[in-house]
């Protein structure tokens, strides 16, 4: 779950990392009002779940009212890389010194926290780590042991901060660490990392992921999910309590099972297709849940063909042929379906689909034959009778 700039300086603050206080807004007379209650100079900045807003004009500075007024008027309702700008963060402009770059993510290969810092912030970072490499020091957590002050100390002289602040860059790291370690976030980013001419070190921007798995353990975060701005089919699925990722493809996909639905993403990618969604009907999916899925994934008009991989261990094949000829007499849809049916009762549920004769239902019976004739089907190929 990402976080707007302005929510994740807010968690930024509850641990003690410095940021400047503003106001969210939503229309230029709430955005004058603010501006006048936070004191000249501010900066005008657009929340939307994307970064490079500053070079797409989405962050301005403005001396007074006249420029307040002006700028919010641009910068509400502006498209931001497709992100409509529906909010603005209002906050009162800070001096710059110097611009640095701090981060924290999972690093999974190295099963360990990474903690990235850098004096050439406030830029693309990743042109840092592809042209000055030696620039942006990475340095793994022990997530048993935690950060130590020493350590922290040490990346911000390795890095080369100011000696004046490094005691100001150590205390932003460790609170860095805190959100991550506390919030059960997955990145903690600030870029830029400010130092202000009286020194002070401040968190100017946020980049804040938290792992929506843990959201139970934190109320108080809840309501910082942005619905608006979720994918709608991913907030429909959420509400329907459907395990859905819309993925770029056109090919939908439903298997039972976080594991199985895994490979089968995979399979189509070997067999050169290219995926619609991830979708697990769980285990014991009934007619019933097989009804809304299809309703589903056929929402996605991207989707020009659809494969089911179930492999029935508590859940019953003939249940799930059951729910799919249920499914096309309802919402008869008018592409193709592959359906692989193994294990508990599949013979019983390929008979039943058999009976049923649904138009445009293909039975597979391994994974790699179901994936073959997907992708096919997928691109409009006619496919022959299963072998
Ligand atoms: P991003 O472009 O989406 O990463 O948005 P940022 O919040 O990082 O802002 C982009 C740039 O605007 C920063 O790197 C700063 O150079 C500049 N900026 C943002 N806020 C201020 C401010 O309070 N004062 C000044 N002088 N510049 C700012
Ligand atoms: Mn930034």
């Amino acid at each position: 779950m990402d976080l707007l700039e302005y929510q994740g300086k807010q968690l930024f603050a509850r641990h003690g990392l410095r940021v400047s206080s503003g106001k969210a807004v939503d229309s230029v007379e709430d955005a004058v009002a603010a501006a006048g209650e936070i004191g000249y100079p501010v900066v005008v900045k657009a929340q939307v779940l994307i970064g490079g807003r500053g070079k797409a004009g989405g962050v301005k500075l403005a001396a007074d009212e006249a420029e307040v007024r002006e700028h919010a008027q641009n910068i509400l309702g502006m498209d931001i890389k497709g992100h409509t700008v529906r909010t603005v963060w209002i906050e009162h402009a800070s001096d710059i010194a110097s611009e640095y770059y701090a981060s924290i993510l999972l690093d999974r290969s190295a099963k360990k926290p990474l903690l990235m810092f850098s004096i050439e912030g406030g830029v693309d970072i990743e042109e840092v780590a592809e042209k000055t490499p030696e620039k942006l020091i990475r340095h793994h957590i022990d997530p048993l042991a935690g950060l130590s002050r020493d350590e922290a100390l040490q990346v911000a002289r390795e890095g080369k901060a100011d000696e004046d602040i490094v005691e100001g860059v150590a205390d932003a790291l460790l609170a860095l660490y805190e959100v991550w370690l506390e919030e059960d976030a997955t990145l903690a980013e600030i870029n830029p990392l400010i130092v202000t001419p009286e020194r002070e070190v401040k968190a100017l921007d946020s980049k804040v992921s938290l792992d929506g798995n843990a959201l139970y353990r934190h109320p108080e975060n809840q309501s910082l999910s942005d619905s608006e701005n979720e994918d709608p089919l991913e907030r429909r699925a959420k509400e329907e309590g459907v395990q859905y990722v819309k993925l770029d493809g056109n090919i939908g996909i439903l298997g039972n099972g976080a594991g199985l639905v895994m490979s089968t993403l995979d399979v189509v990618a070997q067999a050169g297709g290219s995926p619609a969604n991830f979708l697990d009907a769980g285990g014991g999916s009934n007619a019933e849940t097989i009804k809304q899925a299809v309703d589903l994934i056929l929402a996605n008009t991207a989707v020009t063909a659809v494969l089911f991989n179930i492999f029935g261990g508590i859940t019953r094949c003939d249940e799930v042929a059951e729910g799919l000829i249920a499914a096309f007499g309802e919402i008869k849809p008018t592409v193709p379906f592959v359906v692989r049916l193994d294990g508990t009762n599949d013979e019983e549920g390929r008979r039943l689909l058999a009976e049923a004769d649904l138009p445009n239902v293909h039975p597979a019976k391994t994974m790699n034959e179901a994936a073959e004739k997907v992708v096919a089907l997928a691109a409009g190929e006619a496919v022959g009778a299963s072998a």
